[in-house]
């Protein structure tokens, strides 16, 4: 029986963020130059993941890749980029990574690069599978050997496996295993195929290049910098092949009944710049903002935004409130990403560090402070404590989200269920803990009445408990029907 690798514990993390998403996918076909625009293509979603980094590439006879941890520009140098190129290729994908899966190490960083008994295959993956634990015990009481502790190697295994490689369409059939959120981009010698779970989970979006290569993206945010125009969204349950011949689709499922879009994409974690699930992150905030000034109206000399994900809902909360904007915090932007925050007094002083308050403007002052949610409070509360000590009056909290009180199985890492601040305190606990005069949340149905899309489409599972997935009792067998191959051309 091979020897199960450990599932480590996560070490600290980051100086002010309490929450992180894993991932950011890319690839480009048709391209003379695909690593450099990979690079470019991860440097535009490093947000969505600062752990690891890496590319694989293909000349159309072999895949090669790199990968390391660390930020995009740490991870890879002109050299690495061009030796990577050196075979002339034509292909590459890449990605970077937060861990929610498996730890953080070294040999968890993506595109897995492997061989099987279909040729070389490397995949990036954003979202997380529920059934991955599931799948890979049963994977090793087979005498499966597995290289990493990621939910993203299961799916290789199952595509290597028999019963799939005897399929019509191999991939497809491996994909109608997977239960949770999945934005994959698998690189083969001779394509790119570009999948998205059923359900919609995480975004992903193609674009095409001036010189005719092809693009998949997270974010669109990825498509502007790499000098790609939008083409359309990778469909819930569809595959986009990308070879020499162009773009090519086939479903793999029909869209789940329920869909569920991470409506916290537009909360949090988005590029503002990005369009999610066709709708534009930035005016969606403003829009969140306005909607919080109408639900929590409050007397007050300015609207302060929490920097920096609490600007644009700020910006729309001073707009409709008719309140002067200030920005009366300002971060600190040289605080590097390997900031680790051990012990909570790491933690506040990293806050301090992080955001220094202009005393001069809160001094006397009543002050509505918007950010964008609550993850423990412990960050909040140090934010908070310094903007006291710096002399405000008072000191009114509004939150562009609903209280989160449960767990993400869905691709973000928040704290654990008793980590939440929410998840035993009602809403004037939370203000209590936090020492302001007042607290307000926006509410879930003013939250999804600011969404383009009917509200029952979204995933709002940390707001209200309402899985679409049940991630205690996750299916191992293939539990979604085989699409009838459905070409968009
Ligand atoms: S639980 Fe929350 S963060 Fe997770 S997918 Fe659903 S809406 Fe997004």
């Amino acid at each position: 029986m091979p020897q199960r690798l450990p599932l480590p514990v996560l070490p600290g993390g980051h100086a002010a963020y309490e929450k992180k998403e894993k991932c950011a996918v890319f690839g480009v076909w048709g391209t003379s130059h695909p690593a450099r625009v990979s690079y470019l293509g991860l440097y535009a979603q490093q947000h969505r993941g600062q752990e690891s980094a890496g590319i694989a590439v293909t000349d159309g006879r072999r895949l090669e890749g790199q990968t390391g941890m660390g930020l995009v520009a740490e991870v890879f140098t002109p050299d690495s980029l061009a030796k990577l190129e050196s075979k002339g290729s034509k292909a590459a994908i890449g990605h970077c990574r937060y861990s929610t899966a498996g730890g953080s190490l070294s040999c968890n960083a993506q595109p897995l690069l492997e061989s099987y008994i279909g040729g070389q295959v490397a995949v990036a993956h954003n979202g997380n599978l529920i059934n991955a634990e599931a799948l890979r015990i049963r994977f090793e009481e087979a005498g499966h050997l597995f290289h990493t502790t990621s939910d993203t190697e299961v799916i290789i295994h199952l595509l290597a496996s028999p019963a799939q490689q005897k399929a019509i369409d191999p991939l497809a059939e491996t994909l109608r295993h997977l239960q949770g959120a999945f934005s994959l981009v698998f690189l083969f010698n001779d394509r790119i195929e570009a999948c998205r779970d059923p359900w919609g989970w995480r975004p992903l979006v193609i674009g095409q290049l001036e010189d005719g290569g092809y693009v998949v993206a997270s974010e669109t945010v990825a498509l502007d910098v790499v000098g790609a125009t939008l083409i359309r969204e990778v469909e819930p349950g569809e595959i986009v092949r990308i070879d020499d011949t162009g773009l090519t689709s086939r479903t793999f499922a029909p869209p789940a009944q329920r869909m569920a879009y991470c409506v916290f994409e537009h909360v949090y974690f988005a590029n503002p710049a990005s369009m999610i699930f066709g709708q534009n992150v930035q005016a969606t905030r403003e829009r969140l903002g306005e909607r919080l000034a109408a639900e929590a109206p409050v007397k007050a000399d300015f609207v302060v935004p929490m920097p920096d994900s609490g600007r644009s809902a700020a910006l729309g909360y001073a707009r409709a409130s008719g309140l002067p904007y200030r920005e009366a915090i300002v971060p600190n932007r040289y605080v590097g990403r390997t900031f680790i925050k051990p012990t909570q007094d790491q933690r506040n002083a990293a806050v301090r560090l992080k955001l220094n308050v202009i005393a001069d403007l809160v001094r006397g002052r009543s002050l509505v402070i918007v950010d964008d949610s609550i993850v423990r409070g412990t960050t909040t509360r140090a934010k908070m404590n310094q903007l006291k000590a710096a002399g405000a009056k008072e000191i009114h909290l509004r939150i562009s989200c609903p209280p989160i009180r449960h767990p993400c199985y869905f691709g973000v890492d928040f704290a654990e269920r008793t980590q939440l601040v929410a998840n035993t305190r009602n809403v004037e606990q939370i203000r209590e803990f936090l020492g302001v005069d007042s607290l307000h949340y926006l509410s879930l149905e003013g939250l999804l009445a600011c969404m383009d899309r009917k509200g029952s489409d979204y995933c709002t599972a940390c707001y209200s408990g309402e899985y679409r997935l049940d991630p205690e009792h996750p299916v191992t067998e293939s539990v979604i029907e085989p699409a009838q191959l459905r070409i968009f051309g």
